[in-house]
């Protein structure tokens, strides 16, 4: 199996939730990639909508957590010095599994 790639994996999510506009590749950075858990900030051309992403390939397939951002492009520096976002995720994670 050829390593896994979060980009060839974005047909989860390839259109901005809130105006449908298809997101080009050059749009997706990947801030994180870490045992299977990749992190994937979107930036929409069209609305200028941002949006996080969350992918983690386990034994049960790929499962994805996708979250609308208010952040900008220039923020990122700042997450990656914080865990504290990622286990936000996490944590809402296993909120909408146990609605
Ligand atoms: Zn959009």
């Amino acid at each position: 199996m050829s390593k896994f790639n979060p980009i060839s994996s974005m047909q989860i999510v390839t259109k901005c939730p809130m105006c449908d506009f298809k997101y080009d590749k050059n749009n997706i950075k990947v801030i994180d990639s870490k045992d299977g858990v990749i992190t994937l900030y979107l930036n929409c051309q069209k609305c200028k909508g941002s949006m996080m992403m969350v992918i983690m390939a386990g034994a049960m397939g790929i499962t994805s957590i996708s979250m609308i951002s208010d952040f900008m492009e220039d923020d990122l520096d700042k997450i990656e010095k914080s865990c504290v976002e990622y286990d936000d995720v996490l944590e809402m994670h296993k909120f909408l599994e146990n609605k």
